[in-house]
């Protein structure tokens, strides 16, 4: 069994020495259980914070203990009443090649109905993000501008699309002309701007000529700045990411208190600014599901997948992508 483990907590942006590969046996299944093999592992922008001691929303992986992640498997014993050798599931079984379930938490994927991997993206849990965080709190209506940045990605491409499935005007943001073209072109966004030019905040105030209504935030950084002077009274902001501060070093300070004009301007300007984490909404996930499949039929949701082989280049995949070097939804094929 491969096995990445955590091996030291990274101050600032992880490097390949934070990680260890190990090899230990398969593991055998006892009564109740079922040996997973795992098929593809997801890799998210949230496994930073799970390498990191400081208090969160969730409690860190130990030094030593294996990677959390979301996976798709296939299991190979059975000896769970519930599956059968064979059946493909959805399993949160980490950095590895095989782990043992005792049932709890597998929902079982039919590969008629999509690529399973999708189960890791579109159709799991950064689809979900995007579905639960846009609807419940950006409450996006016809006509309105909504604005999300890292466009091009799992959670981004979803709320772009599903704003525009919701009669909204789209505006994407993203990293290059590549995935600025892929948003445009692809997805169907009606305009996109690109955070890494010069006059980044000068094209969004182009872009977006009625102002912003809902700016779905994932990013946080100089984009937030950007955004913050162009939302409209009564703005809607889902805080979903920051995931250009993920890698900032303890204690870093990032310039000038920016907080009492923020704080003005959610007064007067009436905002909604509120964060989630999208388990809270777990009761909307068979509407999610049941539509999301349906859209995806009408091709009016499309994603795309980026997909890294080998359980062992999972570690600079994952730093990669803190930088914005993935394109699409990043996944690990392990089997
Ligand atoms: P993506 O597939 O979008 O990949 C991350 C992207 O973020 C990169 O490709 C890059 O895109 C962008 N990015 C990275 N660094 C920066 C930076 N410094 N400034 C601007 N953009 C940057 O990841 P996900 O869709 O999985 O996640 C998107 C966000 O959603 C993350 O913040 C994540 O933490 C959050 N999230 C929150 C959940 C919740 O429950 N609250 C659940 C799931 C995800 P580009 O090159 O285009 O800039």
């Amino acid at each position: 069994n491969r096995r990445i483990l955590l091996a030291a907590r990274p101050d600032g942006e992880p490097t390949p020495a934070d990680f260890t590969i190990d090899t230990a046996e398969v593991p055998e299944p006892g009564e109740g259980q079922v040996l997973l093999e795992i098929l593809y592992l997801s890799l998210d922008p949230y496994m930073r914070g799970r390498m990191s001691a400081a208090k969160s929303y969730a409690a860190p992986v130990e030094i030593g203990a294996v990677m959390e992640g979301g996976t798709v498997a296939r299991v190979v014993t059975s000896r769970h009443p519930d599956f059968a050798e064979g059946d493909i599931v959805l399993s949160h079984s980490g950095w590895q090649s095989y782990a043992l379930s005792d049932g709890t938490g597998l929902r079982k994927l039919d590969p008629a109905a999509a690529p399973v991997s999708t189960a890791l993206g579109v159709l799991g849990m950064p689809g979900f993000t995007a579905y639960a965080g846009l609807l419940t709190i950006g409450k996006p209506k016809p006509g309105e501008t909504v604005v999300v940045a890292a466009a091009s990605g799992a959670v981004g491409s979803a709320v772009g699309q599903i704003a525009k499935i919701k009669g909204a005007r789209a505006v994407g943001i993203a990293g290059g002309p590549e995935k600025c073209a892929f948003v445009r072109d692809e997805l169907g966004f009606d305009a996109v701007v690109d955070h890494r030019a010069p006059d980044f905040a000068e094209q969004l105030k182009a872009a977006c000529p009625d102002g912003i209504d809902v700016y779905f935030e994932n990013v946080g950084g100089a984009v937030w700045e950007a955004v913050f002077p162009l939302l409209n009274p009564y703005a809607r902001v889902p805080v979903c990411g920051l995931i250009a501060h993920y890698n900032e070093k303890a204690g870093s300070n990032t310039g000038r208190d920016r907080l009492p004009g923020t704080m003005r301007d959610i007064l007067t300007k009436s905002l909604t600014i509120r964060g989630f984490i999208q388990i809270e909404f777990a009761d909307q996930r068979r509407d999610f599901y049941r539509e999301a499949a349906q859209w995806i039929a009408e091709g009016r949701l499309k994603y795309k997948e980026d997909v890294v082989e080998g359980l062992e280049n999972a570690p600079n995949a994952f730093i990669d992508l803190l930088r914005g070097r993935n394109f699409g939804k990043l996944v690990v094929k392990v089997a």
